[in-house]
């Protein structure tokens, strides 16, 4: 079966391609020639995600799926939420983010946070959908050098180190996005 992520990550990709089956031929959107931005205009995760496989499934009739993340921060109302990517700014600069949380959560001593992740799956018409959440706690500095995102401030519930402090594989058994693709991929094993 061929199946479409709608990605331009390409470390993601790999990241899944290593985890499906062999019998499931995983295409990027360039191997598929959509190079446009895809719409990402919902007011929720799940929502987003689900417009993303929709998009590609409806323009270019590929069975699909796609993926959207985010930090849920509890003191600040589930900010950033959707806007996670862009919290700082349009330049969509990682430390510009975590400078904006760290300056927003200053002084509150209430620090609960969970990442967030969906994945919208399309297969010839039928939409399900997969979440994977880490709950944790924000940090007061920055610490590690690994991952990506506002990894140096999140630490994990059950742990005394931040994301940035883990492997990938470390991350990967507890993380969110890990939990999502593992749903994923169970599905489709059984399909
Ligand atoms: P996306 O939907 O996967 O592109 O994620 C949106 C934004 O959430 C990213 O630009 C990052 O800032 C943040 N994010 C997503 N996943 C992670 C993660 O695993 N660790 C840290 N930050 C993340």
């Amino acid at each position: 079966m061929q199946l479409v992520f709608a990605t331009n990550n390409k470390n993601k990709i790999k990241e899944i391609k290593n985890l499906l089956e062999h019998s499931i031929e995983l295409l990027s959107l360039e191997n598929i020639k959509c190079f446009e931005e895809i719409p990402e205009t919902s007011e929720t995760i799940a929502g987003n995600a689900l417009q993303k496989a929709q998009y590609v499934y409806k323009k270019y009739g590929y069975n699909c799926f796609a993926d959207d993340t985010g930090l849920e921060i509890e003191s600040l109302n589930g900010d950033p939420g959707i806007y996670s990517a862009r919290y700082a700014g349009g330049q969509r600069d990682s430390n510009d983010n975590i400078d904006k949380v760290l300056v927003n959560l200053k002084k509150i001593p209430n620090r609960n946070a969970q990442f967030k992740t969906v994945i919208a799956l399309i297969i010839n018409g039928k939409e399900t959908l997969f979440e994977g959440i880490a709950k944790g706690t924000i940090t007061t500095t920055k610490s590690g050098s690994e991952g990506f995102g506002y990894d140096p401030i999140f630490k994990p519930e059950g742990f005394n180190v931040t994301f940035s402090e883990m492997s990938l594989d470390e991350k990967s058994k507890i993380s969110h996005r890990g939990k999502a693709v593992q749903k994923l991929t169970k599905h489709l094993t059984s399909l």
